[in-house]
């Protein structure tokens, strides 16, 4: 049995959690949940699955849902209850599914609590990825991916070292935006927020929806997978993959290469970073290749698409960029939502706020805030 804080229940990510968490009573047990502020869902979580805490972003709203439960379930609010959740006694891992920062500090705590982390969360990794896998060496704990290309290829190394590697490869499914010539370079412009926020293949989030169309959320994953499976960025490569069946692939040093696929389901990846190192039987994802046919696989365009190029720059530069990257997308992806940006002007945002930084090497976590700080006020100037 596993005991799993999740944070995050009741986004994208958290509600397959709490799925995968119903299909396997026997293995996993959520002793822990927080929210933003859909306090109704957070509330209807905790009466089926009476964790020991929960917690709510809202410090607000905490009286009125502890009002609600009996005593039985300790409520928190606000950044404190993160803290809490992330380092409770009887836990043995911390799902981490907050959008933004947020999830950056929790991630360090539950480390240093001898916690193992399975990170969803882009940011923990893309900010602040030297620090949290050194401090996860330091303390034994493992670091396990959510992301389905980051789960695919720690299922395709399966322990082996990062020397018996040629190379990553990240499959991305290209976006709505992918076909030039439905879509070409000039009509960019013209893209509309709505048509931005549908998604070929994969049900998600807004943010990560706007980051899989601009492929700004494959540059976040580039920079994940160099950190988390210690290889330098210019052996993770991107494949466009349209039907999102290969999650992604090793190419070893012998050249033979291991993918893993599946019908796309995020409960999947959920579950193997929930049951690790084990899998648990669950008839919840088949896959029918003859009804699938074909898969394809082209080079990503980055005339069209320079995020993956602008990710590429800030993982290998390092330091305080991909911080300032990051930021400055996020900034620019709500600005484009909010209809003032138009969609190529999310990457020049980000293009532009890269350029004004000055680097800072080896950042302490501090330093890294600074620079997310720093680079969220830049985004909205440059
Ligand atoms: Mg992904």
């Amino acid at each position: 049995m596993k005991n799993v804080v999740l944070l995050g229940s009741t986004g994208s990510i958290g509600t397959s959690t709490v799925k995968v968490a119903e299909d396997l009573p026997d293995r996993i047990r959520l002793v822990g949940l927080a929210a933003g502020n859909n306090a109704d869902l957070l509330l209807a979580q905790t009466l089926k699955h009476q964790p020991e805490v929960i917690s709510l972003a809202d410090p607000a709203k905490v009286a009125a849902l502890q009002g609600s439960l009996g005593a039985q379930t300790e409520v928190y609010g606000g950044a404190e209850g993160l803290l809490k959740l992330a380092t409770l006694p009887s836990a043995d891992i911390v799902l981490i599914a907050i959008v933004g920062t947020a999830g950056l500090q929790p991630a360090l705590a539950a480390i240093r609590a001898g916690k193992d982390i399975a990170v969803a969360s882009k940011e923990i990794l893309v900010m602040a990825g030297e620090i949290v896998m050194n401090e996860a060496r330091k303390y034994g704990v493992r670091v396990l991916a959510v992301d389905s290309e980051h789960s695919a290829i720690a299922q395709c190394l399966d322990g082996k070292p990062a020397a018996s590697v040629r190379k990553l490869w990240l499959t991305a499914s290209g976006g709505p935006f992918r076909d030039a010539r439905l879509w070409p370079k000039e009509s960019f412009a013209d893209i509309s927020v709505e048509r931005a926020l549908k998604h070929p293949s994969w049900v998600m989030g807004r943010k990560i929806t706007i980051d899989s169309a601009t492929l700004f959320n494959k540059g976040l994953e580039m920079i994940e997978a160099r950190w988390l499976f210690d290889v330098e960025m210019a052996r993770v490569g991107v494949v466009v993959h349209p039907q999102s069946i290969v999650h992604s692939m090793v190419e070893f040093v012998d050249g033979s290469l291991i993918a893993q696929l599946s019908t796309p389901d995020m409960c999947l990846p959920i579950q193997y970073a929930l049951t690790y190192p084990d899998r648990a039987p669950n008839d919840r994802v088949q896959t029918d290749f003859p009804k699938i046919g074909t898969l394809t696989f082209e080079t990503p365009d980055t005339d069209r698409f320079p995020a993956i190029e602008l990710a590429r720059q800030a993982g290998e530069v390092g330091g305080t960029l991909p911080a300032v990257l990051n930021a400055a997308n996020e900034v620019a992806v709500e600005a484009f939502v909010n209809r003032k940006i138009n969609f190529p002007q999310i990457t020049e945002t980000v293009r532009r706020t890269m350029a004004a930084h000055r680097v800072i090497a080896q950042p302490t976590l501090e330093e890294i805030l600074a620079a997310d700080a720093w680079a969220r006020h830049t985004a909205t100037m440059v």
